[in-house]
């Protein structure tokens, strides 16, 4: 079977996203949900959308009544997600939702509810939970092939342009870097050290306030215990050129991957060897992965639905405290 997929939001992600669904073997783009009329032309003939496949943000509840349309990927900006969420829910269609899944913990349980109550899926677009050498780093902890894992760094960010986007405004992103980019450490702390962290520290750094406006976080130091005794160590940021790294350290043997998080390909290796997975566009494999999940009941390697995208925004909400107060914050995820 093939998942039908409309794209809410036809900006850069959701371009790259619709490109890379042209070799998908079991999810199709049949849809479009945008604002611009202009940009609904344009994707109907490059992509062969129906007309009755177009939506806009005032009538999408509408898809209710399409049974041409599986789910709904929402590639808006952040501020947008629950309240875009719950609407396709009710209307009865899958979700598909971009990271970071809401704004905070609190959007995230009322997201996760919501879906549960409409009995759909929610997936969060978690593109390197499906990546081959990231999972065969997975695989070689997991078989305990790196033995009992101590440390994780992850280094995520780049240095920001244009000081107008919404990535630099609070009430649209949520924050700065850490709800972009910093969210990629996170995550990649959870597979990669396979635990839930108990406790989190964190530290702000602010170079340009006028950039950088009150709420908009530039570069954060986080730090994470988890329950084995394992600890990390990351660093999220707005103002650094092409930081991009996953390091885990265990009592056996290692993983250093740069870059770790980016297009691709991802490259690396561990003290066996070089990681030499072939490289497939991420969200081509996602998309595919995505459609056994919703129509095959497939469960993934590293799952991807709601409960993980609201763990990141539990720890997140933690990060930013820990900022505030200085202080460490006890977490309970499990
Ligand atoms: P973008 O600015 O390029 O596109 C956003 C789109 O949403 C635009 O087409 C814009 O017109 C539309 N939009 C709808 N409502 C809007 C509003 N109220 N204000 C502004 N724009 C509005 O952004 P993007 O880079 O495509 O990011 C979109 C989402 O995708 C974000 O949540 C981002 O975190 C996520 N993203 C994920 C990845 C990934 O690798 N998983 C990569 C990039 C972006």
């Amino acid at each position: 079977p093939i998942l039908r997929v409309a794209i809410m939001g036809l900006g850069s992600y959701g371009t790259r996203v619709a490109e890379a669904m042209k070799d998908c073997k079991k999810a199709k783009l049949v849809g479009v949900i945008s604002g611009t009329p202009s940009k609904v032309t344009e994707w109907q003939s490059k992509y062969n959308i129906p007309a009755k496949n177009c939506y806009n943000y005032e009538n999408f509840d509408a898809i209710k009544d399409n049974p041409d349309i599986d789910a709904v990927y929402i590639i808006t900006p952040n501020s947008q997600h629950k309240d875009q969420t719950i609407r396709v829910a009710r209307a009865g269609k899958h979700v598909i939702c971009e990271k970071p899944m809401g704004l905070n913990a609190k959007e995230g349980r009322e997201m996760v509810a919501e879906c549960k109550k409409a009995n759909v899926h929610l997936l969060v677009g978690y593109r390197m939970r499906f990546e081959g050498n990231t999972l065969e780093v997975v695989r070689m902890r997991r078989e305990g092939e790196l033995g009992k894992i101590m440390f994780f760094q992850g280094l995520s960010g780049f240095r920001i342009g244009d000081p107008t986007q919404w990535r630099l405004n609070k009430e649209l992103a949520g924050g700065g870097a850490m709800m972009d980019i910093g969210i990629y450490s996170v995550n990649g702390a959870r597979y990669m050290v396979g635990e839930e962290p108990i406790w989190v520290t964190a530290q702000e750094t602010k170079t340009d306030p006028v950039k950088f406006k009150p709420g908009v976080d530039e570069t954060i130091q986080f730090q994470f215990g988890f329950p084995s005794g394992a600890v990390a160590s990351c660093l999220s940021t707005y103002n650094m050129n092409g930081l991009d790294k996953f390091y885990l350290n265990g009592e056996k043997g290692f993983a250093e991957m740069q870059p770790s998080t980016g297009y691709g390909p991802i490259q690396g290796r561990t003290h066996k060897g070089p990681l030499d997975k072939p490289h497939i566009t991420h969200q081509t494999v996602q998309m595919d992965e995505m459609s056994d999940i919703i129509l095959a009941g497939k469960k993934p390697v590293l799952p991807v639905d709601g409960e993980e995208g609201l763990k990141d925004l539990i720890i997140i909400d933690a990060i930013y405290k820990a900022v505030k107060t200085g202080k460490k914050v006890a977490l309970n995820l499990t």
